[in-house]
């Protein structure tokens, strides 16, 4: 058999599974369980099962589709607490520094893992300033998950981020491997000194509590210093997507004006033109002006993530051909495989397609195995804009400092999503994580190929556009199936609205980005809360695990 023969060849089926569609579907309602929802979820997990070539028995697919029915249609999402600074940012300028924005830290998510991983670790920083009297009385740590954060926590690796947090790891210097090792060895104690006083703390004391309520964010916990039942110390906080963080009563750190003050597209765009410059000048100037870095400053920090973007990459491709994700899924990896025979095709397109492709799936699935990986704009889509750069880098060879300024305008993208709709999953769904990177990527490659503002404008629009809608919906709450080859088909539509951009013609592109903006930030208002990264629906729901 050849090569090609190989790459084509399909698990024959003996039998045509959809034949007999009674077979699909458990005869016997439930009690305490909607009729019209089991029957419909019933058919829904039976007939993927079949078309998988899973066998199901009628009593797997019953607990199946007892398992996930809800008693009501869930609504949409309850909307975001007004007096969170995530929702009121929207009015002044856009004021985010690159190095807020660009985190390094461990997958697979920037919400259930950086965020609450911050959170638990800036509650460890408050309660090691109580006084020691009262820190003499402190017997427990506990930590409260709630809404998406325990919806799909589990499969997040949540628990364990936000344990690491509580003894003191920071995302950015925590090992892996430490992670792995709780994962794989989940009874562990740890001593946390607070003061004179050592507690001991495990996973048992991060609580998977309520999934719906009447919550300021959908990713929201508490964390508790207690004394037996008295509380010595209690914070809200909410993990508001891209590792960022707040907490009740939460006011943002004074900065200095920005040079060049934007809160829109247009108005960035208008800066670049009338100084005759670049988007990506204007950024570098705003960072040096709002944070009080040099230039030198600015771009070191920008180097170190490009690096580590480029090493996400490289030891994703490193990885062995038969490795296995962890979780239920046991999902293959395939970045090296793909990127091995991609190489070996005789079309020079397909190679190129390939190659992209393989780079965002190695670095996606880094993030699946919980690995560091750099926000760009979330750990779900972290395979995006590693890919871009180090096509651009590596493959294209092209000089480092137009990358670096393409990192800078890919960070102006990413702000003005964040300033004007979300970058949570949880409120937003995946368009504003994939969405939003492809996005930032198409920026990337339009501003290192020297194009001018209108047209790294109109390509960050294309990409954005063609992703409005799309739902967060990850099987078993793993951020697997869809997302690793969802970053792969991110990164691809960005290069693919870099080629439109450059070569139609700019000033006819009719949607600019600002609008494209708005309807993401409609959409995900208006977007089913089940489609919100809850596990509730979609692939979630339709892929069968066996
Ligand atoms: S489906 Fe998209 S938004 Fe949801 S976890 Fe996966 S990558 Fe993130």
């Amino acid at each position: 058999m050849s090569n090609h023969d190989e790459k084509f060849r399909v698990a024959s089926r003996e039998e045509d599974f959809l034949a007999d569609t009674n077979a699909l579907t458990s005869p016997e309602v439930p009690a305490g369980v909607d009729r019209r929802q089991f029957l419909i979820r019933s058919a829904v997990g039976g007939a993927a099962a079949v078309m998988t070539g899973c066998a199901v028995t009628p009593e797997e697919k019953t607990a199946k589709a007892v398992e996930t029915a809800q008693p009501k249609a869930a609504a949409a999402a309850p909307p975001l607490s007004a007096d969170l600074n995530v929702v009121k940012k929207g009015q002044g300028p856009v004021l985010t520094t690159v190095d807020e924005f660009y985190k390094v830290g461990p997958g697979p998510s920037s919400s259930h893992t950086i965020g609450p991983m911050r959170i638990t670790y800036d509650f460890y920083q408050r309660a090691t300033k109580l006084p020691a009297d009262q820190l003499a009385k402190a017997t427990k740590l506990q930590v409260n998950l709630f809404g998406s954060l325990s919806a799909t926590g589990k499969g997040h690796g949540t628990e364990r981020a936000a344990l690491a947090g509580l003894i003191g790891h920071e995302p950015a210097t925590v090992d892996p491997k430490f992670l792995d090792g709780l994962r794989d060895n989940p009874n562990q104690v740890f001593p946390v000194k607070l003061g004179g006083k050592s507690i001991d703390v495990s996973l048992k004391d991060v609580v998977y509590d309520a999934t719906k309520g009447d919550f300021k964010h959908p990713n929201q916990m508490t964390v508790k210093l207690l004394a037996g039942n008295d509380v010595l110390l209690e914070q809200e906080y909410y993990s508001v997507g891209g590792g960022f963080i707040e907490w009740k009563g939460y006011t943002p750190p004074k900065k200095n004006a920005p040079k060049y003050p934007f809160r829109l597209m247009k108005e960035l765009r208008d800066h670049a033109d009338t100084n005759k410059t670049t988007i990506a000048k204007i950024m570098l100037a705003n960072e040096m002006s709002i944070s009080g870095k040099s230039e030198a400053e600015v771009y070191a920090w920008v180097d170190k993530v490009i690096n580590a973007m480029v090493a996400t990459v490289k030891s994703g491709l490193a990885m062995p051909e038969d490795d296995v994700l962890p979780g239920p899924i046991k999902l293959h990896s395939k970045a090296a495989t793909v990127y091995k025979r991609a190489m070996d095709d005789k079309f020079e397109a397909e190679r190129g397609l390939g190659a992209l492709s393989a780079f965002a799936l190695a670095a996606s699935e880094e993030n699946g195995r919980g690995h560091l990986v750099i926000t760009a704009p979330t750990g779900g889509s972290a395979g995006v804009m590693p890919a871009v750069v180090y096509g651009l880098l590596e493959v294209r060879k092209m000089d480092r400092q137009k990358v670096r300024e393409g990192m800078l305008a890919a960070a102006a993208v990413g702000y003005l999503c964040k300033h004007h709709a979300t970058l949570s999953a949880a409120e937003g769904g995946c368009q504003a994580e994939i969405g939003v990177a492809s996005s930032m990527a198409a920026a990337l490659a339009a501003t290192a190929h020297d194009a001018p503002s209108l047209v790294v404008e109109n390509a960050a629009e294309s990409a954005l556009e063609h992703h409005l809608g799309m739902t967060c919906d990850p099987v078993a709450g793993y951020v697997q199936v869809p997302c690793i080859e969802r970053c792969a088909f991110g990164a691809v539509k960005a290069w693919t609205a870099f080629v439109i951009a450059s070569n139609e013609i700019a000033s006819r592109h009719r949607v600019n980005f600002d609008a494209t903006v708005a309807a993401l930030a409609e959409t995900a208002r208006d977007m089913n809360a089940k489609y919100k990264e809850t596990s509730e629906a979609g692939l979630a729901l339709s892929v069968t695990l066996c």
